[in-house]
């Protein structure tokens, strides 16, 4: 009995052109291939190729993948943002992103347009969204404030208030005010999806060999990445795990030895001794290795960028 290892429908989306993770908010048009005419040989030439070059870059190629898909992200919605309905009852369920990404966003308008008139008009209208919750907000204080209660209630209120502010300290059992509930940062649900689907085609590209020597030669996976990885390839292509995992064996064992070095270097005897660019960029590789590649990069332009 032959294993059913046709790609799952949804991560097809990824072999149209551009998709790269491409902006969820305004998703190419898509020429999907059907289901049925991917063998499990079969890794999408346009997945293939993004891969290869994500290889050669320097640090992690599933970090640089996500980077480019988040910049492509947020330089179309930039401007699609006022036709785009869905992205701006987004913005207002969220009530904005998560701090990471509202930097992200506000640093790519700069870096690719050289001003902010595509977050000024975001913001215009997200501005005056959070002021009209505001003013509802401001009510419903003032209708607690005003509530004239007996003594028993009054015991009540106290008792309630006290239990509140015990529960506001153990956030789990905290119940907010459906005023100011937000949504998941949208930015960061669409990173978790297209990071999914990345990790998945990694498993496809890397079931071949000369792949396996281009993804030998580059950094490797930063930890987080390695690990989504080596869950999934666990269960669908042992081989790749094991590839993945001494790969990153001989990558750590050079990682201990440099750090090794650095150390002993430190030391007083040994100060004059010169230090390898290794060992140099010890603490810098071991920090890229645990936490990946930093969010944003000034110099980063995206390919197709104007
Ligand atoms: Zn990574
Ligand atoms: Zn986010």
């Amino acid at each position: 009995m032959t294993e059913d290892k046709s790609h799952p429908e949804h991560l097809l989306r990824e072999c149209a052109p551009g998709a790269a993770g491409g902006p969820a908010a305004q998703p190419p048009a898509a020429r999907v291939e059907p289901l049925e005419s991917l063998s499990d040989d079969d890794v999408p030439m346009v997945i293939a190729t993004r891969f290869l070059e994500a290889f050669r870059q320097p640090g992690c190629p599933m970090c640089f993948l996500g980077q480019q898909a988040l910049d492509d992200y947020f330089s179309h919605w930039v401007w699609d943002y006022v036709s785009d309905a869905d992205l701006r009852e987004a913005m207002r369920r969220g009530l904005g992103m998560c701090a990471e990404h509202t930097w992200q966003l506000l640093h790519t308008d700069v870096r690719e347009y050289g001003e902010t008139f595509g977050v000024s008009i975001i913001y215009q209208e997200l501005v005056a969204h959070t002021i009209r919750l505001m003013e509802r907000v401001a009510l419903e204080a003032q209708a607690r404030e005003a509530q004239r209660p007996s003594r028993l209630e009054r015991l009540r209120h106290w008792l309630s208030r006290r239990s509140a502010a015990r529960r506001w300290f153990l956030p789990a059992r905290w119940r907010g005010s459906p005023l100011l509930k937000a949504a998941e940062c949208h930015v960061c649900a669409y990173r978790a999806e297209s990071e999914r689907r990345s990790t998945y085609w990694l498993v496809q590209v890397l079931r071949h060999a000369e792949n396996r020597t281009r993804y030998a030669a580059s950094d490797g996976l930063c930890l987080p990445h390695l690990r989504a990885a080596l869950e999934l390839a666990l269960e669908i292509e042992p081989g790749v795990a094991r590839f993945l995992a001494a790969s990153a064996g001989q990558h750590l064992e050079a990682l201990a030895a440099d750090l090794d070095r650095y150390i002993a270097k430190r030391a007083w005897d040994r100060r004059h001794e010169a230090m390898t660019a290794g060992e140099q960029e010890a603490a810098q590789r071991a920090s890229r290795f645990f936490g990946g590649l930093d969010g944003w990069s000034a110099e980063r332009k995206r390919l197709d960028s104007i």
